[in-house]
């Protein structure tokens, strides 16, 4: 036995812990959203508690300082004063007494305060905190970024995630799985934490926060890919196209020209489907038809009735709420657009005007050159012209069953933001008769008209895409 060779085994060893501790204690982070700010902070461990250095958490949010006096700390945020003592869990802050959870600790002249007190202390500094302790996230009175998905079906499944702002989450893939992780962007958690797709493809989604991040999960039983849209306010996770085999080829096969890429396999070619938007949802009852009616349950029902009236004449009708559910304009507008139909129908019911109205986007029409992008707000100044055809076609055929109808430019959301042949049709109650907007052969005969118009200008439509 050498000894030598013992001793610098036990200061290996010994170099080796010291390492891996250092390691875990680096890798301990509590993410801050602020205001106008994001940082990250290491955390460390005392006692079996999480510690935050005071002053690092305050410094970047205004006037801080810390001055050590004996074993106490006393603080200055801006005009607000503090005391905090070693070893005590009492504090004074703001002329008030307070209590953390655990002591205070100072290190080295640096004051150390228990995470789970994080909110009592911060709140009489700052006003609104919100810390999500498990995930170590910390919010302070500043924007958030909410985010919705919507499962689309036709013509391919795709998962379409928005988000209130733009986002940039480091994109991660395995056989499977698909993970999106959040650092810098103050994304708030969803209603659900996980949601199960009826899907072949994309079977669930699910969103988690750990060590100062927000993950979005999205499992399947394809590869998957994400793109980006909108500026980043939109990311599609779809089936990859790229055959799984190329992804597991074995290593030590021997070096020689790759053999030819298989094509992806090209999906059965879509029936011609469109888009329908029932107008309102949710909380947005929209107008009030009558006393048992309100104008979101109207669009829906006609809606359903005419993804019917479609389907007969072969034409594919996608919902873009089947459902009593509030989607956003901009989420409509970004599942309409995912979808990348030919035709988007959103549609509207009053009491206040007789006949139908067929509305277009009040835009400029504005030639379309191929392979610019255009600005969100004017998706549809290359489409304005083929709406107005389109508008006036339906307005036609309209007249044909003696309905009136009125084609025109109005400002109606989300017309603007629509990549296609876009209208929105706002059902009134009929002219003469007296049974009004609920009356079935009234809304049988609206229906056909839009279904006609759609079946006799497909070609149209296609052309202009
Ligand atoms: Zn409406």
């Amino acid at each position: 036995l050498n000894l030598g060779s013992t001793i610098r085994f036990i200061v290996l060893a010994a170099l080796l812990v010291l390492l891996t501790s250092l390691r875990a204690a680096e890798d301990k982070r509590i993410a801050v959203y602020g205001p106008q700010t994001f940082y990250s902070l290491n955390v460390v461990d005392r006692h079996g508690a999480e510690y935050v250095g005071l002053l690092e958490i305050l410094e970047p949010l205004g006037a801080a300082s810390a001055k050590q006096d004996g074993d106490k700390v006393k603080l200055r945020f801006n005009d607000i004063e503090g005391q905090f003592t070693d070893g005590k869990t009492k504090v004074r802050l703001r002329g008030k007494d307070l209590e953390l959870t655990t002591k205070f600790l100072i290190e080295n002249g640096r004051g150390l305060l228990p995470l789970r007190s994080l909110t009592a202390v911060l709140r009489p500094l700052l006003g609104t905190v919100e810390f999500h302790e498990a995930g170590r996230r910390l919010f302070l009175g500043g924007a958030v970024v909410t985010f919705a998905g919507d499962l689309m079906k036709t013509p391919a499944s795709r998962l379409v995630l928005s988000f209130s702002a733009p986002v940039n989450p480091h994109i991660a893939t395995e056989p499977g799985k698909l993970r999106m992780v959040f650092t810098r962007e103050p994304l708030m958690p969803p209603r659900a934490a996980s949601i199960k797709f009826e899907d072949t493809t994309i079977t669930s989604a699910s969103f988690g926060e750990h060590n100062g991040a927000a993950e979005v999960t999205i499992t399947g039983t394809a590869p998957l890919l994400a793109s980006f849209a909108d500026g980043g306010r939109t990311i599609i996770v779809s089936a990859s196209p790229q055959p799984a085999q190329q992804v597991a080829q074995p290593p030590a096969a021997p070096a020689e020209p790759p053999p030819a890429a298989a094509p992806p396999p090209q999906p059965a070619p879509p029936r011609f489907t469109i888009v329908v938007d029932a107008a309102h949802g949710g909380d947005d009852r929209g107008a009030t038809l009558s006393d048992q009616l309100a104008e979101k349950d109207a669009t829906l029902a006609f809606a359903r009735r005419l993804r019917t009236e479609l389907a007969n004449r072969g034409v594919a009708a996608i919902l873009l709420r089947d459902s009593d559910a509030n989607f956003t304009h901009h989420q409509r507008s970004v599942a309409a657009n995912a979808a990348n139909v030919p035709l988007y129908v959103s549609l509207h019911a009053s009491t206040s005007t007789s006949g139908v109205h067929v509305y277009t986007a009040m835009l400029s029409p504005v030639a379309r050159k191929p392979g610019t992008f255009l600005p969100w707000d004017e998706a549809q100044t290359g489409y304005v012209e083929s709406s107005r055809a389109f508008a006036l076609a339906l307005a036609a055929e309209l007249e044909k069953r003696n309905i009136a109808a009125f084609a025109l430019p109005a400002s109606v959301r989300p017309l603007n933001n629509i990549a296609a042949t876009a209208v929105a049709v706002e059902v009134g109650p009929p002219f003469r008769e007296k049974e009004g907007f609920a009356s079935a052969v009234y809304q049988q005969a609206v229906c056909a008209a839009i279904s006609s118009a759609v079946s006799s200008l497909r070609a149209t439509l296609e052309a202009a895409r």
